[in-house]
């Protein structure tokens, strides 16, 4: 059987399309099929229309959070609940097309355990085009891991990465990452990611940045290294400097309009402050980042709390990140 996991947050206008294409893409599968319609805690029509779907369609299921848990924990909860032994990630907004899917199913079936989606063209402003691009990048540069490039959320897996994936335990879900981190047998389908099918982006500016916080400090431990070198190297570039200064001071020399014996320097010495405590400031921070994070995994709160199930009839096994209220 092949499960679809689709995370929602405030997409009335799109689930009913959804419904459609999914549906009739699905005839080419030739196979069982569910889908998992997760709804992360939206204000608008959403769960009133994953409703009606599921009255009426039995194979869409429905999952509901108290509240807005985001995307990343809307993934995670749909691959914990899928019970297919290949198993599909799309967004809610069809910049994913369902009718793409059936490639990645057949690369599945021959073998692959992870079939990870890359995106060539996307239909996205030059600005967040770029970024994109950047952050992929610099991703990569950093993390011990090998990270794909410009490969997302959308893909299909087999159930050994699926369980491997379920088994995590860690709270602060960066999908993508933990999904190259289980390893098994990878490889990447090419396709053009469409533009929204209704509505606005649900990612706003300081989720995305987020997000991509948590892909560099989940991953990787570089940023910290970066801070202690330099450290280092400004710790002996002051030794050589002190030096320098002495040697100038004892011997009355001046270099290049500085002599040690004249007090001046005001201004460079105020830059020189501001400098290495905005520095200290920034350390600081790379820091928090990091102990923020064990904060959170250290209160062992779940990733995400479920309100709501909809034509759920068997229970899912425990996972350590996860939380749910009664079935319906
Ligand atoms: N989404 C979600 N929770 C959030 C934000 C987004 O479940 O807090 C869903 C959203 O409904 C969509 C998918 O995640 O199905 C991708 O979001 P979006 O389209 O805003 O991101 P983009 O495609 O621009 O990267
Ligand atoms: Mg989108």
């Amino acid at each position: 059987m092949i499960s679809v996991v689709v995370p929602a947050f405030n997409e009335e206008d799109a689930i009913h399309v959804l419904h459609q294409r999914l549906t009739q893409s699905a005839k080419a599968w030739g196979e069982d099929y569910e889908v998992i319609l997760v709804d992360d805690g939206s204000h608008d029509g959403t769960l009133e229309k994953c409703r009606q779907i599921a009255a009426s369609d039995p194979r869409f299921r429905v999952l509901s959070f108290s509240r807005n848990f985001g995307h990343q924990a809307a993934v995670s909860a749909g691959l914990r609940y899928a019970s297919g032994d290949v198993v599909a990630v799309i967004d809610a907004d069809l910049q994913d097309p369902p009718e793409e899917l059936i490639r990645f199913i057949r690369k599945c079936r021959e073998g692959f355990d992870v079939v990870y989606a890359i995106r060539t063209k996307r239909k996205e402003n030059i600005f967040k085009r770029t970024s994109y691009f950047l952050y992929y990048r610099i991703l990569k540069h950093l993390s011990a891991l090998d990270i794909p490039l410009d490969a997302g959320d959308f893909c299909v897996m087999g159930r050994a990465a699926l369980d491997a994936l379920n088994s995590l335990p860690e709270r602060n879900r960066f999908v993508r990452g933990l999904r190259t981190y289980v390893g098994y047998r990878q490889v990447g389908l090419s396709y053009e990611r469409h533009s929204r099918q209704a509505g606005e982006p649900k990612y706003t500016f300081s989720k995305l940045v987020r997000l991509g916080a948590d892909g560099i400090v989940n991953f990787s431990y570089k940023p910290l290294h970066l801070v202690m070198y330099f450290g280092l190297v400004i710790g002996f570039l002051t030794i050589l400097a002190g030096v320098g200064v002495a040697v100038l001071y004892l011997t009355d020399t001046t270099l290049l309009g500085y002599n040690p014996r004249q007090v001046r320097g005001w201004t460079s010495l105020i830059l020189a402050l501001l400098f290495f405590s905005g520095l200290q400031l920034i350390s600081l921070g790379i820091i928090g980042e990091y102990i923020g994070r064990v904060f959170e995994e250290v209160k062992a709160r779940p990733a995400f709390i479920i309100r709501t199930k909809l034509n759920f009839e068997r229970e899912r096994p425990e996972a350590h990140f996860a939380a749910e209220g009664p079935a319906e």
